[in-house]
């Protein structure tokens, strides 16, 4: 990891036109993603952080919603400069997304093969034959038992997790630089969250992916991270790395979650191996002292 950045985001607001006023969802937010990190976006329900995602890929969703200012750089280019035909270009190749709800991800009426067959040939170009064996790839990468067989299952045959890693597979298939993963592993029980979140560290380790990883729990955050920027009503109100923020919150607010939260100090212990090896000590948000800040 460098301190070069795979996205930086300066400055950003968004606003919603509601028929009740004018929300600011998002107000001058600055956050940096260094190239091989994972940041934690961390926060309590409402605080922006989807937002913020979602205007990355400036897949907001609905004309009321206007980025009203900042600026989103991304290989040295302000995104917010780009057209609608160039974000395409870029959404899935350069910047992968994963969302919360994987069945709502994913096309139930076809095979998980056939949806990552159509992803791989439409932001690759190749024949199906070569678009076949990078699914049986991406699949593998994800580690899905049964790959070859489960090319030919349906969504609803899949387990909340394996669904979950599928969705993965077909945000990594084009092997973006940066993945934006919104909650991946909220829908999900204590066991396979763990499992996923460790999927993650892998493909972090391994492909070097950088990934902005959207939660509301500190405990992930401690789990995965190297870095974290908290965000509260629309504002950041902290950054740094996960170390620092964790043992020395800046922030009073920070400081009060710590504070409340004794047991996500990370210790020495913990401190003095390698993130990536972290899944060698016990995931520390069992579901009874589960740190929920929402
Ligand atoms: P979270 O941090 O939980 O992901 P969001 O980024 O989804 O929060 O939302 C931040 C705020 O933006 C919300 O509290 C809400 O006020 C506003 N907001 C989000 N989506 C919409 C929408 N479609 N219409 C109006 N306001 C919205
Ligand atoms: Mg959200």
């Amino acid at each position: 990891m460098n301190d070069a950045l795979a996205l930086e985001v300066k400055n950003l607001s968004v606003d919603f036109h509601t028929d009740g006023g004018v929300v600011h969802a998002v107000k001058g937010a600055d956050i940096s993603v260094r190239e091989g990190a994972i940041l934690g976006l961390v926060g309590e329900s409402g605080s922006g952080k989807s937002v913020t995602s979602l205007a990355v890929l400036r897949l907001l969703g609905t004309p009321r919603a206007k980025i009203t200012g900042g600026e989103i750089l991304f290989r040295g280019e302000n995104l917010l400069d780009k057209t609608e035909k160039e974000m395409c270009a870029i959404r899935g190749p350069h910047i992968g997304m994963v969302s919360q709800n994987a069945l709502s991800a994913l096309d139930p009426s076809f095979t998980i093969g056939a949806q990552l067959v159509e992803v791989i040939r439409l932001h690759q170009g190749v024949d199906k034959a070569t678009a076949r064996v990078k699914a049986l790839e991406a699949l593998d990468l994800v580690a899905l038992p049964e790959s070859k067989r489960r090319m030919k299952a349906y969504p609803h045959e899949l387990s909340g997790g394996q669904r979950q890693r599928v969705v993965i597979a077909i945000a990594l298939s084009c092997r973006p630089e940066l993945l934006l993963a919104d909650e991946p592993t909220t829908a999900l029980d204590a066991t396979v969250q763990k499992q996923i979140l460790d999927l993650l560290l892998d493909i972090n380790a391994e492909l070097g992916t950088s990934i902005l990883l959207v939660t509301h729990d500190f405990g992930v955050v401690a789990h995965v991270c190297t870095d974290v920027t908290v965000m509260r009503r629309g504002d950041v109100l902290e950054s740094g790395t996960v170390e620092r923020v964790l043992t020395q919150p800046q922030h009073p607010y920070t400081q009060g979650l710590m504070r409340a939260v004794p047991h996500l100090r990370l210790d020495e212990a913990t401190r003095a191996v390698p993130r990536a090896d972290r899944r060698l000590f016990e995931f520390r948000t069992e579901e009874k002292e589960a740190v929920d800040v929402a």
